[in-house]
């Protein structure tokens, strides 16, 4: 059995981001809340030993500059302290403030160098951008420098889209069923059109839900695509050299099999996504599929020490 379980994809919520975005309802923020009571007790109850600890989303993307600057360092310097507060059991990604790029480039290198944080999560998109645009572009130049990893979470789907797509249709699909896994999605195949990993080959790209069917659809699009736009590499081999992938809230034994097959298992992280994902679901999960035990421990460990300098 692993001897060590580490899950990267769990959040939490600062106080100066939950008065800016206002907190949710019901039982899922009093948990967003709690970084040492029912936090710890899940990890307990789940067998996970690490908790790499991220803002809830929005986080500061959509904000004013100036509030996005000030509450995104508020939010790292809250995570820098619950992590001094239990140095065992949590680790960081740090928050950007992305509506000001350049800021959020030095708030990269500050929570990196100064805080020890393992990389930042970017909250699908800001302000209704994707991180693809070039403006954001100073982020991905800094982690590239700082050689850590930037984490696509989803956001929902831009407004236009949740109209076309869902408006006329009674059943809830436009969150997490579907339309937070279509935004995440679009977000990371943009990126590898937009040329982002030709001005920096060394870049890295964590996406949770093992891909958001990524490695389902790869063969599709890079055959459909390359009739349309030529690239320096092949889709696929951009996709299989610059993104990791997390089982957030993806416990399934066949879409494991496919992400394993086309990326290799040593780009596969184990993470929960705590509190929307119940932590014993997913470390059971993982227990029990049909893999090595070496293949299990790199899952649920040793890729992330990897990746994450852990
Ligand atoms: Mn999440």
């Amino acid at each position: 059995m692993a001897s060590q379980i580490i899950a990267i994809e769990e959040h939490f919520t600062s106080p100066a981001l939950r008065d800016a975005v206002a907190p949710r309802p019901g039982p899922i923020q009093t948990m967003l809340d709690d970084m040492a009571g029912r936090r710890i007790k899940d990890m307990d109850e789940g067998g996970i030993d690490i908790a790499v600890l991220s803002e809830n989303n929005p986080a500061a993307h959509n904000l004013p500059p100036d509030k996005s600057v000030a509450l995104a360092k508020a939010s790292n310097d809250f995570l820098h302290e619950q992590i001094k507060a239990n140095p065992t059991r949590f680790k960081g990604f740090a928050a950007l403030p992305l509506p000001d790029p350049n800021a959020a480039a030095d708030e990269l290198e500050r929570c990196v160098t100064k805080l020890g944080m393992l990389g930042a999560m970017v909250m699908g998109t800001t302000q209704g951008n994707f991180i693809d645009d070039k403006k954001y572009w100073p982020v991905f130049e800094r982690a590239t420098k700082l050689d850590v990893p930037v984490y696509i979470h989803p956001s929902p789907v831009k407004p236009a889209v949740a109209e076309a797509f869902f408006k006329d249709h009674a059943a809830p699909l436009s969150g997490a069923p579907l339309g937070f896994g279509l935004e995440t999605l679009t977000h990371t195949f943009r990126l590898i059109t937009s040329g982002v990993f030709d001005q920096y080959p060394t870049l890295k790209i964590i996406v949770g839900h093992l891909g958001e069917a990524a490695p389902y659809t790869l063969w599709r699009t890079e055959h459909n695509l390359e009739k349309l736009m030529k690239m320096p590499k092949s889709f696929s081999d951009y996709y299989k050299t610059h993104f990791w992938l997390t089982t957030s809230g993806a416990f399934s034994n066949s879409a494991l099999a496919c992400a394993m097959t086309e990326m290799g298992v040593e780009r596969i992280m184990f993470a929960v996504d705590w509190p929307y994902i119940n932590n014993a679901l997913g470390t059971k999960w993982l227990k029990a599929a049909p893999i090595s035990e070496k293949d299990r421990e790199l899952i649920f460990a040793g890729n992330a020490r990897k990746l994450l300098k852990m």
